[in-house]
Parts: structure tokens; sequence; C-alpha cells
């Protein structure tokens, strides 16, 4: 199986440390080579399971610019050119401003998208259970994943679900 992925996400939810993680112990070739114009191949990992490549996303802010506009629509066209969207998140109860504009940009993508809700080590499991109960009402993510980037955690699931869907 294989298939191309992006993370999307805040600054500082653990997109870098995921990353890490994924690729850590298994065969992986980092390449900086630009794909297209928009795409842009990170890393691809290797494993017994089949090959994933990841896909640099520019990240999605409300736009104050022209070029934050030209950014977002970019973006989105590699929402929906990749096959599984990974949204990365800290696990945080209130859903701000920028989480809601994520949302509504994900309304038009088509691909599945995984809630990942990271740093799960930081967290009380009923806290856990708090916020997957307020963000599962707002998209209908193919699926919410709490995981520890940092810890490895939960992130074997995390792929296995990945290449379920490739
Ligand atoms: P990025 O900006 O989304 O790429 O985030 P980074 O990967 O750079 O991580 C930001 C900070 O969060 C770093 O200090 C990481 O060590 C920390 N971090 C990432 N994942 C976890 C996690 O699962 N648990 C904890 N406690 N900290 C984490
Ligand atoms: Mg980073």
């Amino acid at each position: 199986k294989s298939g191309f992925v992006t993370i999307i996400g805040r600054p500082n939810v653990g997109k870098s440390t995921l990353m890490n993680h994924l690729i850590g112990q298994k065969i992986a070739i980092m390449s900086d080579k630009p794909q297209t114009t928009r795409n842009r191949i990170q890393t691809i990992l290797t494993n017994d399971l089949g090959q994933i490549v990841f896909i640099d996303t520019p990240g999605i802010h409300v736009p104050m610019t022209k070029l934050g506009e030209f950014m977002n629509t970019s973006a989105e066209t590699t929402l929906n050119e990749v096959d599984v969207v990974l949204w990365l998140i800290e696990p945080d109860k209130k859903i701000g401003k920028g989480d809601r504009y994520i949302i509504e940009r994900l309304a038009r993508v088509e691909t599945p998208v995984f809630l990942v809700i990271n740093k799960m080590d930081t967290i009380a499991k009923n806290e856990l259970l708090e916020v997957i109960a307020t963000y599962k009402d707002q998209y209908n993510f193919k699926d919410i994943i709490p995981i520890s980037a940092l810890k490895g955690d939960n992130t074997d699931i995390l792929l296995d679900q990945i290449f379920d869907v490739l």
C-alpha cells in the first residue's frame, strides 16, 4: 500500500515531533526536492505495511493579506490531492477561532481527515474524553486518535489506521 499524507495543525502542537518519531525507527528518505510548485515532499516512510509520502502543506490561518489567502488556497488544494489528512491538535477543550477556521476549510475537503490529539501524556483520561466529545460534533472525522508523539503512545495505531484507508 502507498499514498500521500499531510499533517496540518498550529505551530507547537508537535508536527515535527510526530514526523521524527514515525520515521525514527524506520527506513526513511528525507527529501527537499520540489514535486510541484504547491506540493513538497517532506519525508517518505517505508515499512512492512507499505509506503507513505508526507507532503508539506502551508499553515492554514485566518487570512490577513492577499498572500495569506493564496497560502490558504494552496493548502486547500493540497488537502484535496492527498489521500489522508492528519489534523494535529493539543488537548484543549476550547475550540478557538483558528480551529474553527480550519474546520470550515475542512468542510470543503473530500479527503478522509483524522483528528489526532497529541500530547495525551499531559492530561487525565476524563479530560481527554471531554476533548474528544468537543471535537466529535464539529466534523465528520474518519476517526479521532489520541497520541503522544513524544512518548510514542498510540503512534503505531495511527499508522495502522492510515494504511487502512490507503
Ligand atoms: P510543531 O511546531 O507542530 O512542529 O511542534 P514541535 O514538534 O516542534 O513540538 C513543540 C513542542 O511540543 C516541543 O517542545 C515538543 O517536545 C513538544 N511535544 C511534542 N509532542 C509532544 C507530546 O506528545 N507530549 C508532550 N508532553 N510534549 C510534546
Ligand atoms: Mg515543526
